[in-house]
């Protein structure tokens, strides 16, 4: 029988002092009722592979198959049941910055999804074919996810990160790798390597607000179109907001989201955005919980209060809300290049670009009245522009690249690069610099932009 490696206590007591350091981003938390003092234990170590992916969003699907696809042997770990993080969990099912020359694996994400019948429109998906299709790509890829388990530290030599813990029912594992990939969005396991990192508006320090999707039924989307409730056909994007708003107001409630949005997916078979929740930090468990909390309670109100109005809601049916509140943003760690708002209004370009963004600057309001309640470009108005490779790689560890959301990048950067078209590009890039890394015996930043191109 092959024997089992721990992590020694004193390895892990080390960490102790780094872990300390995410608690700068709980703001607002409730402060604690004292300590107890926990032994270390021995971790044993679970997984030996090339590349460790944190993770299984947009930006962590795409790392784990573009590494697994270099020949790497990739483990990705992943919270949920299932992958697509606000994909899925979040019920967010629009692909935004899909184009753009993207021919990598959003084309073939698309391509896969058009396949499964799951689609009115191009971008637009039902979640449960999401969930079939990455899976699926991971799987062909010879990536082997880890469900159900979180990422809870990490573990140095010196400057290098050598394993990821992780917690879930078989207990503490530690996974030991030669590169490793934060996917997690909120950063997790940079920040557990103490890395730094940007955290919300630069004079506020207020983050975008949460929202909660639902899942709509017992609607047809002829009927709503013919009364401009949802975009297509003729009715603009901005029409259907204002027209849904309105009637929202008609049936007596008013939305914290000022731009309420229904997004057709079938004929039958609606997503709903129509909540803000203001001022919680997507790394302090008790606010994440108490936005959930409210987030649901609107979305009953609403849907009770339009199917009261009968007519196109008399047979109004709620589905789901999202396992998973939508966190739109949290860390931003710090890296060997930091993205700016004045790289976007310059266009510019870089000489390690792995991805291509024109999304808008989407920020949306930061307070009830900031935006109207709604979203605004902040007055920046995007030339389409680079994402730099250094921009995923870690500043103050080695070993170890980000992507997706939690890359680094200034306030306005993100709230234009943070959408999904990008995040699997960002993913592609990082998963093959980090299997070139792994598998050649080096670290990601002495990786050269024109290998991972090849
Ligand atoms: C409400 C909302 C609406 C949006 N609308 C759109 C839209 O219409 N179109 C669009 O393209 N983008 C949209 N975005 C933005 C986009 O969804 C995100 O920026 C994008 O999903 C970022 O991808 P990611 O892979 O970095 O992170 P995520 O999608 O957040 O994925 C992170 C994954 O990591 C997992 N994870 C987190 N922490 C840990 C941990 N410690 N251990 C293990 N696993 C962990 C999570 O479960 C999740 O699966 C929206 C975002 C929100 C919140």
């Amino acid at each position: 029988m092959k024997r089992r490696q721990f992590l020694t206590a004193g390895a892990l007591g080390a960490l102790a002092s780094v872990a300390g350091r995410s608690g700068e981003a709980t703001a607002g938390d409730e402060g604690t009722k004292g300590n107890v003092v926990r032994q270390a234990v021995d971790v044993p170590v679970v997984e030996r592979a090339d590349v460790v992916v944190c993770g299984g969003g947009p930006a962590g699907v795409a790392a784990a198959v573009a590494a697994g696809r270099s020949g790497a042997k990739v483990r990705l770990i992943e919270n949920q049941g299932f992958l697509g993080g606000v994909w899925t969990a979040s019920m967010v099912n629009l692909i935004l910055d899909r184009k753009n020359k993207k021919k990598g694996l959003v084309a073939e994400i698309l391509a896969a999804l058009a396949k499964t019948g799951a689609q009115r429109d191009p971008g637009k998906f039902d979640v449960e074919a999401m969930k079939f299709v990455l899976e699926n790509l991971c799987l062909d890829a010879g990536v082997r996810p880890l469900y159900l388990s979180r990422v809870v530290d990490a573990v140095k030599d010196g400057r290098r990160v050598t394993h990821a813990i992780v917690e879930n029912k078989s207990g503490r594992q530690a996974l030991a790798a030669g590169a490793f990939i934060d996917a997690t969005g909120d950063g997790d396991l940079a920040a557990r390597a103490g890395c730094g990192f940007d955290w919300g508006h630069p004079v506020s320090g207020k983050t975008q607000p949460m929202s909660m999707i639902a899942l709509l039924g017992g609607i047809h989307y002829k009927r709503l179109n013919a009364q401009r409730f949802v975009r297509g056909d003729g009715v603009t994007s901005k029409a259907s907001k204002a027209a849904f708003l309105a009637e929202l107001k008609r049936a007596g409630v008013t939305p914290s989201y000022k731009s309420p949005t229904l997004f057709c997916i079938r004929e039958d078979h609606f997503a709903m955005m129509a909540n803000h929740q203001y001022g919680a930090s997507g790394v302090n468990a008790q606010q994440v919980t108490d936005a959930t909390i409210a987030a649901r309670a609107e979305i009953h109100r609403i849907v009770d209060a339009l199917r009261r109005l009968g007519g196109v809601w008399r047979d109004l049916q709620l589905l789901a809300t999202s396992p998973q509140i939508g966190v739109r943003e949290a860390r931003r760690i710090h890296g060997r290049y930091t993205l700016t708002g004045d790289d976007l209004l310059r266009g510019a370009r870089f000489d390690d670009a792995v991805c291509r963004a024109s999304f808008a600057v989407d920020v949306h309001a930061l307070d009830p009245k900031h935006a109207g309640g709604s979203f605004s470009n902040e007055g920046v108005r995007v030339i389409p522009y680079d994402i730099p490779l250094r921009s995923l790689i870690a500043k103050d560890v080695d070993g170890l690249l980000m992507a997706g959301r939690c890359i680094s990048g200034d306030f306005l950067a993100h709230a234009s690069y943070r959408v999904t078209g990008n995040a699997v590009a960002m993913g592609e890039a990082a998963g093959r610099t980090a299997a070139l890394a792994a598998r050649g015996g080096r670290l990601p930043h002495e990786v050269g932009i024109d290998e991972i191109r090849q």
